[in-house]
C-alpha cells in the first residue's frame, strides 16, 4: 500500500520540483536549517521530560542541561543559518527560553494520561486501504474528561492566525488516524504549542469536516501520482531548500557565485543578462520620453481640431509640414460585462446576426483548456483543432542580488 505523510504532501504543494528531488529521485541532502535543528532539540527535550514523568519530575535545570548537551553533540557543519547577522548561539538561547517558558506554564505536567510520545501512527484514508497515511504525533494524551488530545510543538518564529488552525491538515488528519486506531476516541482536541511565543492554540473538527478533509487529501494524492511535470515553484521557502544546484531557477546563480570576479563577468549567461539589462534600462528611458511626447501630441491634436473647427478648414499649413484634420463617426458599443452589452448580445442572437459579428477568443479558449474545464468528447474534439506551442517569456528582475 502506498503511504503518504503530511510533510510529503506539504512539500508537493510548496514546490513540486523539490518534492521530486526528495521523494521521487530520493536525492539525500544533509543540509539542515538552524530552525529545524532547534525544533528537533526542543522535541527531544520534551520527549525526555514526558518519558521521565511516569517516574519523576525532571527539574528545569536538568532539562536545560539535557538540551545544551544535545545541542553541542548534534551540531554539525551542514546546519545553515539563513538570516544574515544571526548566530548559532542566539538560536540556542531561543531554545532555552522556549523550554523555560514551557516548563513554567505546564509544570508539574500531570494534566492527563500520556498515551504516546513521538508516536508513529499508520492508517488508511479510505475503506479499501488504497490511500495509506503515516504520521508522528508529538504527544498523544487522554485528558481527565476522557477526550483525546493531539499535541504538536512548533518552534517556528511565526504565529499563524486562528483560521489557519481551524483548516490545518496535519493534526486533523492525525485525528482521522487516532479515531481509526482507537475507536474510544470520540472527542478529540487538536493542540499546538507555539513555544517561541509561549502560546497554546486549539481547534477541533466535526465528522463532516474530517470526511471532506479525507476526500481533499485523496484527491491531492491522485494529483501527485499523475504528476509528470514537477514544476519549480519559487517562494520564500526557497531559502531553506538544499537543491539550488539542481533547480532551474537557482542553479545558474549557484554556478556564477562560485566563480572569481574576473571570470564571473565573462560567463556567457552573465554577459547576456548584463547586455539585456542595459538595453532594457535604455528602453525604459526612451519609453518615458515617448510618454511625454505622446501627451504633447495629444494636446496639439486637440488644439488642431479646435483650430480646424473654428476656421472651417481641413488642412492647416505649417513652416515645412501640413496637418490634415478629418472627423469621422465611430460606433461605440457597451463594454464587456455591462448589462447593456448583455442586452445587445441577446438582441443580436435573436436577430440571427450574432455569427456575423462574433469571433473566437483565443485567450478564453487557452484558459479553458489550461484550467481543464472540459473533458471527454468535448475536450477531444476541441483539441483536434489546436496545437501546443512553447512560448518563452524573458523577465528582467532588477536588483536581483538584494532579492536573494
Ligand atoms: S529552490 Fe525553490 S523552486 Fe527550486 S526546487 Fe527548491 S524550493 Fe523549488
Amino acid at each position: 500500500m502506498r503511504e503518504y505523510s503530511h510533510s510529503q504532501l506539504e512539500k508537493f504543494e510548496t514546490c513540486p520540483l523539490q518534492y521530486k528531488f526528495v521523494y521521487v529521485d530520493r536525492l539525500r541532502r544533509y543540509e539542515e536549517g538552524v530552525e529545524a535543528f532547534l525544533g528537533q532539540r526542543f522535541h527531544e527535550t520534551m520527549e525526555r521530560l514526558y518519558r521521565e514523568r511516569a517516574f519523576r519530575l525532571v527539574p528545569l535545570e536538568e532539562l536545560l542541561d539535557f538540551y545544551e548537551k544535545a545541542w553541542a553533540k548534534k551540531w554539525h557543519a551542514a546546519v545553515r543559518i539563513r538570516k544574515e547577522g544571526r548566530t548559532a548561539d542566539e538560536y540556542r538561547l531561543i531554545g532555552r527560553r522556549c523550554i523555560e517558558d514551557y516548563y513554567r506554564r505546564y509544570g508539574p505536567f500531570d494534566e492527563g494520561r500520556i498515551l504516546g510520545l513521538e508516536r508513529t501512527i499508520r492508517f488508511s484514508l479510505d475503506k479499501e486501504g488504497r490511500y495509506g497515511f503515516k504520521g508522528v504525533i508529538d504527544r498523544l494524551m487522554k485528558a481527565p474528561d476522557g477526550a483525546f488530545e493531539i499535541h504538536d510543538y512548533k518552534a517556528g518564529g511565526t504565529l499563524p492566525e486562528q483560521s489557519k488552525f481551524d483548516t490545518d491538515r496535519q493534526l486533523a488528519i492525525y485525528q482521522v488516524g487516532v479515531q481509526e486506531l482507537w475507536p474510544e476516541a470520540k472527542d478529540v482536541r487538536l493542540i499546538w504549542h507555539y513555544v517561541a511565543f509561549d502560546m497554546e492554540m486549539r481547534s477541533s473538527r466535526t465528522p463532516e469536516e474530517l470526511e471532506a478533509l479525507k476526500d481533499d487529501t485523496m484527491r491531492l494524492i491522485d494529483r501527485i501520482e499523475s504528476e509528470t511535470e514537477f514544476r519549480p515553484n519559487e517562494s520564500a521557502l526557497c531559502d531553506w531548500c538544499s537543491y539550488w544546484d539542481l533547480c532551474p531557477l537557482k542553479k545558474h546563480l549557484v554556478k556564477v557565485e562560485g566563480l572569481p570576479e574576473n571570470e564571473w563577468k565573462n560567463e556567457p549567461g552573465v554577459r547576456i543578462v548584463d547586455a539585456y539589462a542595459e538595453r532594457w534600462r535604455k528602453k525604459r528611458v526612451l519609453e518615458a520620453e515617448k510618454e511625454v511626447v505622446e501627451k504633447d501630441l495629444e494636446k496639439l491634436r486637440e488644439a488642431a481640431v479646435a483650430f480646424a473647427e473654428k476656421e472651417g478648414v481641413r488642412v492647416i499649413a505649417g513652416s515645412d509640414a501640413r496637418l490634415r484634420v478629418n472627423g469621422k463617426e465611430k460606433i461605440v458599443s457597451p463594454g464587456k460585462g455591462t448589462a447593456e452589452r448583455e442586452a445587445l448580445e441577446k438582441e443580436l442572437r435573436e436577430l440571427g446576426v450574432w455569427d456575423e459579428v462574433s469571433t473566437l477568443d483565443p485567450y478564453a479558449l487557452e484558459r479553458a483548456l489550461a484550467e481543464g474545464r472540459w473533458a471527454g468528447e468535448t475536450l477531444e474534439r476541441v483539441r483536434s483543432y489546436v496545437a501546443a506551442e512553447k512560448r518563452w517569456t524573458v523577465t528582467l528582475r532588477e536588483n536581483a542580488k538584494e532579492d536573494e
